[in-house]
């Protein structure tokens, strides 16, 4: 579904990213790992167009989405996106933050989009809440009504960054479950994860990044059991 290649991204002098490449297949489940500040956000961030690469290809079916040519507005729709501090529109209830957006960028009327929204709400466990504010919600409960709104766009692909980092450890497995039920469903999903064990478990693939370089790549049994890379090993010794 997205192929990336030699992406690079700098802020100033600071080069974040550096010659990335990688690929996510259709129905493919692919985790990045890597210390605090090796660029992870910054390449979700790049891959649904919320920053500009100074330099490379992002292919989405095929095509160079930075070509010039490209209805970016309609490739972002096809990218859903979790954040780690959920995001939700804080005046509107739980429906209402998984419509909108339905509404206004797709053109769903309301009812259709209400339908869509429910059955995922109830996807994630939280159709009881609907009419609920978010702060009345847990944080987990939070970033279930989040991971809601984003499949209700339908998206081709689901980026997470880091969905899980902002909670209270008792709230880690609710948010985790509902992923790993999403992974076993074939959706698509680049995740960006702390997580080891979850990455292990459901990942097809992880990609270790380094001080903006993609440093390893492999199927979880690679990585986790005999990782190539002495600073994958080290990684590792640091975070399990
Ligand atoms: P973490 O695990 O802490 O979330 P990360 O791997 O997601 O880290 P990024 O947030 O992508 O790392 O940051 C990579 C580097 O880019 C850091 O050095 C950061 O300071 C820098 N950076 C990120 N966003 C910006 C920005 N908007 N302006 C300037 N520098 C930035
Ligand atoms: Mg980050």
């Amino acid at each position: 579904v997205i192929e990336i290649q030699n992406l690079s991204k700098s802020y100033g002098a600071n080069t974040v990213l550096k010659d990335i490449g990688f690929s996510v297949n259709h129905g493919e489940v692919v985790s990045i790992i890597g210390s605090s500040g090796s660029g992870k956000s910054t390449l979700l961030r790049c891959i649904n167009l919320l920053e500009t690469p100074n330099g490379g290809q992002i292919n989405y079916r095929g095509q160079n989405i930075l070509d010039g040519k490209h209805d970016i507005p309609s490739y972002r729709t096809k990218m859903g996106m979790v954040f780690q501090q959920f995001n939700l529109f804080e005046n509107h209830d739980v429906l209402s933050n998984c419509v909108v957006g339905q509404v206004k960028v797709l053109k769903r009327s309301k009812e259709e989009a209400e339908r869509i929204a429910r059955k995922h709400l109830k996807v994630v466990g939280m159709e009881a809440y609907i009419n609920a504010k978010p702060k009345q919600l847990s944080g987990g409960q939070k970033q279930r009504v989040a991971i809601a709104r984003a499949l209700s766009m339908e998206p081709d692909v689901m980026l997470f960054d880091e969905p899980t980092s902002a909670l209270d450890p008792e709230m880690v497995g609710e948010v985790l479950k509902v992923m790993k039920e999403l992974a076993n469903s074939g959706l698509t999903m680049l995740i960006v994860t702390h997580e080891m064990d979850f990455a292990r478990e459901v990942s097809d693939r992880v990609v270790f990044m380094d001080k903006g370089v993609i440093a390893e790549e492999g199927t979880p049994e690679e990585i986790f059991t005999r990782p190539k890379q002495e600073r994958t090993r080290e990684f590792l010794k640091r975070t399990m």
